[in-house]
């Protein structure tokens, strides 16, 4: 398991045919001078393009017209010799040549429009690629050309690119359905059908690989981690997390899988470019502190490190991209040896919105944006721990709930038999519960189907409305909140009441409005806003929704406190600034505990758009300052006795106290990252 580098580069290598000289400037020295420029312990070299190409002689596939000599034998060779490990790319999903030539193999929609990486995107009269259907012949093609480099070369892996279940109408897909009795129509048969595909190229590609060399690592990217979808992450002997934070995907995505991750028993890496944007930016860059940031963000989370590149077409690594990614990489080649098999330590847990939405237990009010991955309420959650420092998990409804001291409901979380005995055995063995708008009600949303000291009324008519709560919040006092979210009402039935709904005069409308956005509160206590229960807290509104959308302070401050109640002998106090993220870690191996400890603020520099379609903006967050905390206090709850705490990679010892089972210390100074490390 901890046979797997931690300094991982994802190199690029998409050349079109109509580029000449492929490979011309290859060295062998100058390829290695480079990887040891960037610190690098692993790269992905290609054996197959997007474009289709092979970078190798082959009789399975064709060489790419303009490159004259085995590249990918080079390659390895050169990597090898320097004791570089290479994983060999293939382009599973995409050969933009076998398109051309047999369209009929290409996944297709009813309407008969193309796909590319999962979405309805290209005809053949735009620039850019097209996905073909593994129900066809193309299948068989492929696996020729992997089983060829598996035979031929003396690889450490393969990494297989734009493959998933897809939705596919394409003859064959049709064809099948129709054999077995199904009919096209029907989206569920279509769906299975989708699983059924995938799963068949995921064994073709197992079987001709283990017949050659088996126990090989296999990864089969598919961009996105869908929570909830164990069987699709046992599918790749590790995970990779491809969320590159300027690249589309946000500082916020990297966390949400790599938490969901991080407890399902796999080694797992961050994947995160050395682009100021995405993929193919020739001549992009970021500043080193942002690469040096995500790269510690990775090991704070318990991953390896990926940093995506793209070589130039004449076969040369760029002395810049190489100088850029040293200085991230020359760090994380300092800290290793606190970052390889730890787990994590904490105390919340979230039910990740798109797990629950797998398992049926999702309300139908919650939306997300037409294309996108995400719950809006999974971000807002994510944010409320994350700026909050609290140690938490992202789970699905399998997890084990008891490992946790509170669980999270977000805002949509409805509960059918199976979660209801779940829950109730938590909620039986101490755990607490923080449930929000919707989540604690039955599958039809008529009643609570947990004891959480209330009983359900219905919707509010009234929106916005105002939360009052009973107590002051950390940076104001206490006041009458805007809630832009639907809220809930309920009746109190053995909970206490410590924040109240008023509701606005009247809802605006064309005939009767006031101001410049919405109606002011009418001073009245219209029932309970939150409760408090020894079953857990609720609160009334889609409030992690909420924070997610509008970012508003009273609205974290609200759930921090709520968190903060149900938690009683919190793993971690810390006083970091919002932007401040810690993680602990057991490296029970090794006999200590690290304790991360990061700062950065990204902010926000341009949006447009890249991609083809012009509504789709892309906004660009930047880091490019590291601005130094000082003396952090940190107060950690371990069982073991203590021997010393330091700084690492450092070895400065730090003084501490053990005391009440809590060990407290200071850290001088933390610059974009630091590890303290508790040993016993
Ligand atoms: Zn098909």
């Amino acid at each position: 398991m901890e046979d797997f580098s931690f300094r991982q580069i994802h190199l690029d290598f998409h050349t079109s045919e109509f580029i000449d000289n492929i490979g011309k400037q290859f060295s062998k020295k100058d390829f290695q001078e480079k990887l040891k420029l960037g610190h690098v312990s692993s790269i992905n070299i290609f054996a197959k393009c997007h474009h289709g190409w092979a970078y190798h002689p082959s009789k399975a596939n064709e060489i790419h017209p303009n490159l004259s000599f085995d590249l990918l034998g080079e390659m390895i060779n050169a990597c090898h010799e320097i004791g570089v490990k290479a994983p060999v790319y293939i382009s599973a999903g995409l050969d933009e040549k076998m398109a051309r030539r047999h369209p009929e193999w290409l996944i297709r929609d009813k309407d008969e429009k193309l796909k590319c990486f999962g979405v309805l995107r290209y005809d053949f009269m735009e620039p850019g690629y097209h996905e073909f259907c593994f129900n066809s012949p193309y299948l068989d093609y492929l696996i020729e050309q992997i089983e060829e480099i598996v035979t031929n070369y003396p690889c450490d892996g393969l990494w297989l690119d734009i493959v998933g279940e897809r939705e596919c109408y394409c003859q064959n897909c049709v064809k099948k359905l129709l054999e077995a009795g199904k009919d096209p129509r029907d989206k569920v048969a279509v769906k299975e059908l989708a699983k059924e595909t995938f799963a068949n190229y995921i064994n073709r590609v197992k079987d001709v690989v283990y017949k050659i060399k088996p126990g090989m690592k296999i990864f089969h990217n598919s961009g996105h981690i869908h929570r909830g979808r164990r069987d699709l992450l046992e599918f790749s002997t590790h995970t990779e997390v491809e969320s590159l934070p300027t690249g589309g995907w946000g500082y916020e995505n990297f966390p949400l899988s790599a938490r969901y991750v991080q407890n399902k028993g796999k080694v797992f890496l961050g994947m995160t470019g050395k682009f100021h944007t995405t993929w193919g930016e020739f001549g992009g860059f970021k500043h080193p502190n942002a690469l040096r940031y995500e790269a510690a963000f990775c090991l704070a989370n318990g991953s390896r490190c990926s940093i995506g590149d793209q070589m130039h077409p004449e076969g040369f690594l760029d002395e810049a991209t190489y100088d850029l990614i040293g200085k991230a990489y020359s760090e994380v080649e300092t800290k290793e040896e606190w970052c390889s098999d730890v787990k994590a330590c904490t105390d919340v847990a979230f039910l990740t919105l798109e797990a629950v939405e797998i398992k049926g237990n999702l309300s139908t009010n919650a939306s997300k944006k037409e294309g996108e991955n995400i719950y809006k309420s999974d971000i807002g959650t994510l944010r409320v721990l994350q700026e909050g420092n609290f140690l938490y998990d992202v789970i699905d409804l399998e997890d084990d709930f008891l490992q946790y001291k509170v669980l999270i409901l977000p805002d949509y979380v409805r509960v059918d038999n199976e979660l209801q005995e779940k829950l109730n055995e938590f909620i039986n063995k101490g755990g607490k519960i923080l449930a929000t708008g919707e989540s604690g009600l039955d599958i039809e949303g008529k009643n609570f189907a947990i004891d959480l000291g209330i009983d359900y009324i219905g919707t509010n008519e009234y929106n916005p409305d105002y939360f009052k709560p009973n107590f002051d919040l950390y940076s104001l006092k206490k006041t009458a909140f805007v809630q832009y979210s639907i809220g809930q009402k309920i009746k109190l039935n053995g909970a206490k009441e410590i924040g109240c709904r008023e509701n606005p005069y009247f809802n605006r409308e064309v005939f009767r409005f006031s101001s410049h956005q919405h109606t002011p509160n009418k001073i009245d206590n219209v029932g309970a806003g939150m409760t408090e229960h020894p079953n857990g807290i609720y609160i009334a509104w889609n409030m992690f929704e909420d924070y997610g959308t509008i970012g508003s302070l009273p609205s974290k401050e609200i759930l921090i406190y709520a968190l903060n109640k149900l938690l009683d002998n919190k793993t971690i106090e810390i006083n970091l600034p919002s932007q401040g993220i810690t993680t602990l870690m057991h490296q029970e191996s090794k006999s200590r505990y690290i304790n991360h400890i990061l700062y950065a603020s990204p902010i926000k520099r341009g949006e447009a758009s890249l991609g083809t379609n012009p509504t789709d903006m892309d906004t660009f967050e930047v880091i490019e300052d590291l601005l130094p905390l000082y003396n952090i206090k940190v107060s950690t709850s371990v069982n073991q006795k203590i021997e010393k705490v330091y700084l690492a990679p450092q070895m400065e010892e730090i003084e501490f106290v053990q005391e009440n089972g809590r060990v407290n210390y200071e850290v001088p100074r933390v610059e974009c990252h630091q590890m303290v490390v508790l040993a016993y």
